[in-house]
């Protein structure tokens, strides 16, 4: 018989049913299956709700299992739906999937393994019981792009974990593993072998015993009689950390109500305010931020041959404050490392330093003692270059000096097996002239971490002229084993982020000039969202370290150029930060205080400039210094040292403090618009000169915002 080819494209159903027989009755299994990770897109509820409606219609099913095909539960929300506008289709929500799954009359188990998270978390809440693999993990990581769970996530998680938890769990965004969740009563039991298996076995028992459905929106005990002080004190402990952000404070709203509200009213409670967050601008600079971030570890023009080698074992280089990040990141990861110094009593105060840093992430809660023995039982002491050669990578932090670098690098090439990748953490030197001191610059790379070295996501991996692109790509994929996100640089001067850093300094250090204060910089940067200002941040660092390179750099600075020399007047005063009492600021211990000897510095280096000064408002502060990055950023781009926009955008909210919720310092000139920012560049050029040059495409840039504005009616 011949095919009869129908016209449109067979649609294919991401929810499968098929019935189980158990000794206590059938139970339908419904299967998701929306590869590669079974997200939760518009098809899978649409698929969910109709397959569900089946199950409770069908007189032989008793009970239902929902399960994930290859074992994974829902991950959350498919991305590939994300900023992408609703289809003509029918629409369903989350609210509807879960109304349907715990009003069912059957007991409905949902089968945990890999991931439960977002909306799929608020699916198996939903549900009467929970299985889960011991690998699973469960969280609502919704805040991090600037949601709430709004399918009755902060409703029915308080009702299985109490209030003080879900307020962390929900707030934080951070998962809860499978054991956790089983002792805080929101898995029912774990499942050993197969999950499924498991799963129809936890069936069977709960019509054996005729279990009673526990539809989690009617269990209240947990909530009752909660101390409204919880809220009043978990806002005020993070006031600081969510300044400016919503989704976090919304929360926190949203808890309350489950705990002031009858559920119906705190569930409609729970949607405006995932409404409201939707439709911020902050949510849309998160998705932007999370977007950037993903492509960042994207390089095109590779071909598909290059694939990443694994990485199995490393060596570090210098046991110093970078080095012994560096290693930490190496054995957090579960990765055995060698630390190499040239100096025993070096070497000894690395480990010193990074057991102490260990000890303060178990008092902190960060991590366990167990998990902090099995890292530092990964980390080997060595003097011997010899002991390293079999190492799969090699980072070197030695110090920022082209001889002992060239030095170290000769000594790496003699020692290390021929595929090891060498990568330098050097800040500032050229990663050519390090990998030429070697027979094999193709193996060279430049991996630079910030510091704390263990804590800050960026890694900016920096391409050298003969660096090979499986070196690349390795290094890439070893950055997101050790929990970093890569950003690949050209080899220039700053690589991308401290080039930035240096128009964004000079650019609050001129402010000061021309009538602001420290003080007032750092409130105006705060209050962009900034967790900490300029001047804070310098005098926390140590202002002595820039003021020798400077003093280094002086003979090639083009003296012609505005040139602030407040920092360096500081630093004649003996005044290098915090670690002196005083710098910017005045300090008792930790804490800065505006100091009137700093206000007559900078008075009389304005004089000496011949600078009137003025009133400098916050708004000025912000929009010239993210004008002035943006403008720089272009540029950084134009010069191919960035491969694209975003990747400045994932530099800065990792390596810098820059307030994920505004995106990026290019997100945010993008937002203003471009024709804003070129009008302040061309502006400002046109006063302070070369400084200003306005990045090759800001005009082009700049000429099709405002033809887009031109088209939006006022
Ligand atoms: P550091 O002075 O704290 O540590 C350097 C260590 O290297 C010392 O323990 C020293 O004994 C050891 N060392 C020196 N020469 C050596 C050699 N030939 N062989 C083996 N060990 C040797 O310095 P740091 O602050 O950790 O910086 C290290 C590197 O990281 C520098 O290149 C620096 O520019 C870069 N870096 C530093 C930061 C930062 O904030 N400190 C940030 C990014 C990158």
């Amino acid at each position: 018989m011949p095919r009869i080819e129908t016209p449109e494209a067979p649609t294919v159903s991401t929810v499968h049913s098929s019935l189980h027989r158990t000794g206590a009755g059938a139970v339908a299994v419904l299967t998701i299956d929306n590869p590669p990770v079974n997200a939760m897109s518009m098809a899978v509820r649409i698929d969910l709700l109709a397959a569900v409606w089946d199950a409770a219609d069908n007189a032989q099913v008793q009970a239902l299992v929902l399960i994930g095909a290859g074992g994974k539960f829902i991950p959350g929300a498919d991305i590939r739906e994300f900023g992408k506008p609703q289809g003509a289709g029918p629409v369903i929500s989350g609210r509807e999937v879960i109304a349907a799954l715990e009003s069912c009359p059957k007991p409905v188990i949902a089968a945990l393994g890999v991931h439960a998270l977002g909306g799929g978390l608020e699916i198996a809440l939903g549900c009467h019981f929970r299985v889960a693999t011991s690998d699973c993990k469960l969280g609502l990581p919704e805040v991090s792009i600037g949601l709430l769970p709004g399918a009755g996530g902060t409703q029915r998680l308080p009702r299985l974990v109490g209030p003080a938890r879900a307020l962390e769990l929900i707030t934080s965004g951070k998962p809860m593993t499978a054991a956790d969740a089983q002792d805080s009563g929101v898995v029912d039991e774990l499942v050993d072998g197969p999950l499924l298996e498991g799963a129809l076995a936890f069936a069977q028992r709960v019509l054996t015993k005729a279990r009673p459905l526990q539809r989690v929106s009617e269990r209240n005990q947990r909530l009752a009689g909660t101390d409204a002080a919880l809220f009043t004190e978990f806002r005020a402990k993070h006031a600081k950390k969510w300044r400016g952000q919503i989704a976090p404070q919304r929360i926190v709203d949203c808890i309350e109500a489950a705990c002031t509200k009858p559920f119906a009213e705190a569930y409609a409670f729970e949607l405006a305010a995932f409404d409201e967050c939707k439709a911020s601008a902050q949510r849309a600079a998160l998705i932007h931020a999370f977007q950037a971030e993903r492509e960042a570890a994207r390089i095109p023009g590779l071909s598909a041959d290059v694939q990443p080698q694994p990485i199995r074992s490393a060596a570090v280089i210098g046991a110093g404050t970078m080095g012994g990040g560096i290693a930490m990141c190496f054995a957090n990861a579960g990765l055995p490392v060698w630390l190499l110094d040239a100096n025993p009593e070096s070497l000894a105060r690395g480990r010193a330093l990074i057991e102490k840093n260990y000890a303060t992430s178990v008092a902190r809660g960060s991590l366990s003692q167990a998990q902090v023995d099995r890292a530092l039982a990964l980390i080997t002491g060595t003097l011997e270059y010899a002991a390293i050669g079999d190492a799969d990578i090699v980072v070197e932090a030695a110090f920022e000096d082209l001889v002992v670098k060239k030095h170290v690098f000769q000594q790496l090439d003699a020692v290390m097996k021929p595929s090891a990748v060498l990568a330098t953490n050097t800040s500032t030197l050229d990663i050519d002239k390090i990998a030429n001191a070697t027979a094999r610059p193709a193996q060279v790379i430049g991996a630079h971490f910030f510091s704390p070295a263990n804590v800050m996501k960026l890694l900016e991996v920096v391409r050298g002229a003969a660096t090979s692109p499986q070196v690349i790509v390795t290094t890439m994929a070893l950055a997101k084993t050790i929990g970093k996100t890569a950003v690949l640089s050209g080899n220039a001067d700053g690589f991308i982020g401290n080039r930035i850093l240096a128009v964004y300094g000079r650019e609050c250090d001129f402010l000061l000039e021309e009538g602001a204060t420290p003080w007032q910089v750092d409130r105006a940067l705060q209050g962009f969202g900034f967790p900490m200002g300029l001047y804070l941040m310098r005098d926390m660092a140590g202002l002595d370290v820039g003021w020798r390179i400077r003093q280094y750099r002086e003979q090639f600075r083009d003296k012609a150029l505005r040139y602030s020399p407040i920092a360096d007047r500081l630093c004649e005063r003996g005044r290098f930060g915090q670690k002196t009492g005083a710098g910017y600021y005045r300090y008792t211990g930790r804490d800065g205080s505006p100091d009137a000897d700093v206000e007559r510095l900078i008075e009389e280096v304005s004089r000496e400039m011949k600078i009137t000064r003025r009133a400098v408002s916050d708004d000025e502060i912000v929009s010239r210094v993210l004008s002035a990055m943006a403008n720089e950023g272009l540029k950084i781009v134009g010069e191919g040292i960035a491969l694209r926009e975003g990747d400045i955008d994932a530099a800065y909210v990792h390596g810098y403090g820059f307030p994920r919720h505004q995106g990026g310092p290019m997100y945010w000139a993008a937002q203003q618009g471009w024709d804003i920012i070129h009008d302040t560049v061309t502006r400002l050029h046109a006063a302070q000169g070369a400084l200003w040059a306005p990045a090759p495409r800001l005009a082009a840039l700049a000429e099709q915002d405002r033809q887009t504005r031109a088209l939006i009616p006022a």
